[in-house]
């Protein structure tokens, strides 16, 4: 099975990924996490990538998506997978699109986590204490909530066309939320 976790950043979008990892086994893949291990690696890929997520600004569709092209074709990937933070642009969907086409791989669900503002501004600042991420700063936090409008919430229009776009409402406690998931995806 392959699913698209999207939402908003602090939507609880990596949070349940894990989640729904131990109970169906099926992998999570966060390009957040594989820049972040690539910035803290000082690999070429985190040296360019590193000032676009200080900023909390998106790293250029070509980089995130020559990641997942390869990403997704791991052994550990054959039983099906959820992108957590990819696509976040319509450049990156129908990149996805035309990868899975050639891979012969299904998507079978988009959940959209639905979170209001003020709630994924609290969140995340309250990361910012707990994990200390460096683009977890009012200023990144702000600018990462208006890319995510501007370049991310056309995806929502885009898989809908698609009819595999399924809402939760992301607030609640995560088990609760967790509940939520299973519903909708059936696992
Ligand atoms: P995340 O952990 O998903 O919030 O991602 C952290 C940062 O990594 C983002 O603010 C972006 O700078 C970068 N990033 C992660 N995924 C993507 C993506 N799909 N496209 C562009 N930039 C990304």
């Amino acid at each position: 099975m392959q699913l698209i976790f999207l939402g908003p950043p602090g939507a609880g979008k990596g949070t349940q990924a894990k989640i729904f990892l131990d109970r169906s086994g099926i992998v999570q893949i966060s390009t957040g996490d594989i820049l972040r291990a690539a910035v803290s690696n000082g690999t070429d890929l985190g040296k360019q990538a590193k000032a676009f997520m200080d900023k909390g600004e998106l790293v250029p569709d070509s980089v995130v998506i020559g990641i997942i092209e390869q990403r997704i074709q791991e052994t550990d990937c054959k039983k099906g997978f959820v992108l957590d933070g990819f696509p976040r642009t319509i450049e990156q969907a129908e990149a996805l699109d035309a990868i899975l086409a050639k891979l012969n791989i299904a998507l079978n669900h988009v959940v959209n986590f639905e979170v209001p503002d003020e709630e994924l501004v609290q969140r995340l600042m309250g990361r910012a204490a707990q994990e200390g991420r460096s683009d977890d700063n009012p200023e990144s936090i702000k600018n990462r909530l208006q890319i995510f409008k501007d370049k991310t919430q056309p995806l929502i229009r885009y898989y809908e066309g698609k009819a595999i776009l399924r809402h939760i409402n992301g607030t609640g406690s995560t088990a609760e939320i967790a509940e939520k998931v299973k519903t909708v995806v059936g696992v």
